[in-house]
């Protein structure tokens, strides 16, 4: 086997085999990496041309009930940047991101009592901050609240989000249980399946570098495609202060460069996010060359606002902005789309999704 071999059966449409899948993700030889990574490219190309979407990120509240291993912003973290911001900051920053021409917010926050343990007073402050926000800038909206009762997902679409992003990290239940310390696997896993069925868009999410196996990782692009997820997005774990995984050595990122294009093979027209969380702008190019045609955490300085695995990384000093990234994408070959065309994708999504849905329920 090698990879000329492989991709020429792609091309031809055959279904790839887990020995194949196995080969690409596990790739050390430059040569051959190379050659995966240029038919990522050809196959963005051909499906979404020169352009990238853009996505302004507002993590609004990093205040969380849950304590997840990997993540800095565990309940149990003391030394977590921990903040909630009000109802002005998030529009400011919102109109901000939006005016540096983003197409997208992503309006994401840890899992806060603030907002989901106060019954019904706390889903509307939600609803209510995502209609202002949708309001105000009139931008396709992404939220990531968690896990969210299945009652509110259709009040979440109601009130302007277009999509729900809730990550998995990794589709093996044992793996998942000693990351995710108590939150149901199936719950967390049917949200989703709720979410698509009320009309949102649904983003799924695969952490690498975090004992996760190559095994592990093919049954995770198993069960994005059986999920039907819109956006695809892989990250490399990144160990946080003050967790229970803060000694683990971190990993290379090479591991995530090639799930992304993997999955650029196998969901070709799908949004695939070349994420500045991870190495900030630096490793921007190493992503888009690897086939991602989204690139998520655009953060404007200044702002009060944290990324998630990198909480201060390139932050400051307006690297992760619009502005900051043009440099990249241009050495890429790429541009940013206008928010007509990511308006264009969204509607033919939502109406793919919504005949897939109903083809769903008629069987
Ligand atoms: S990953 Fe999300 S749910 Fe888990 S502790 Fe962090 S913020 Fe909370």
């Amino acid at each position: 086997m090698n990879i000329k071999q492989i991709l020429f059966r792609n091309r031809c449409g055959a279904e790839l085999s887990h020995a194949e899948l196995a080969y690409m993700l596990e790739l050390t030889d430059p040569a051959e990496r190379d050659a995966l990574f240029r038919e990522a490219r050809r196959i963005r190309q051909q499906n979404f041309g020169p352009e990238v979407f853009l996505y302004g990120f507002v993590y609004f509240s990093t205040y969380c009930r849950n304590g997840c291993r990997f993540c800095g912003f565990r309940s149990q973290n003391r030394q977590s940047i921990r903040y909630r911001r009000s109802r002005e900051e998030i529009l400011e920053a919102a109109v901000r991101l939006k005016d540096s021409g983003v197409n997208l917010l992503d309006l994401t926050m840890g899992e806060d009592p603030y907002y989901l343990n106060d019954g019904e007073r706390g889903y509307e402050r939600l609803l209510e901050l995502i209609r202002a926000v949708r309001e105000e800038t009139g931008l396709p909206l992404m939220v990531s609240p968690g896990i969210v009762p299945e009652r509110l997902l259709p009040y979440l679409r109601e009130a302007g989000a277009d999509w729900y992003a809730l990550y998995q990290e990794t589709h093996t239940p044992a793996l998942y249980d000693r990351l995710r310390l108590d939150q149901p696997y199936q719950e967390r896993w049917e949200r989703k399946l709720s979410a698509r069925r009320y009309g949102l868009l649904v983003e799924e999410g695969l952490l690498t570098g975090v004992g996760d196996t190559t095994a592990d990782q093919i049954h995770s692009l198993r069960q994005m495609e059986l999920l039907g997820a819109r956006q695809v997005r892989t990250m490399t774990f990144v160990p946080q202060k003050g967790t229970p995984l803060e000694n683990v050595q971190a990993g290379s990122c090479s591991r995530e460069l090639n799930l992304i294009a993997v999955m650029r093979l196998l969901f070709p027209n799908r949004l695939i996010p070349a994420s500045l969380d991870v190495e900030g702008l630096q490793g921007l190019k190493s992503r888009l060359d690897a086939g991602a045609n989204v690139v998520t955490s655009l953060i404007p300085p200044d702002a009060g606002l944290a990324g998630v695995a990198q909480s201060e990384k390139d932050i400051g000093d307006g690297a992760r902005t619009v502005q900051g990234i043009q440099p990249v994408l241009a050495r890429c070959g790429l541009r940013a789309a206008s928010s007509k065309q990511y308006a264009q994708w969204l509607d033919v999504a939502h109406r793919q999704d919504c005949r897939n849905e109903r083809k769903r329920v008629s069987v």
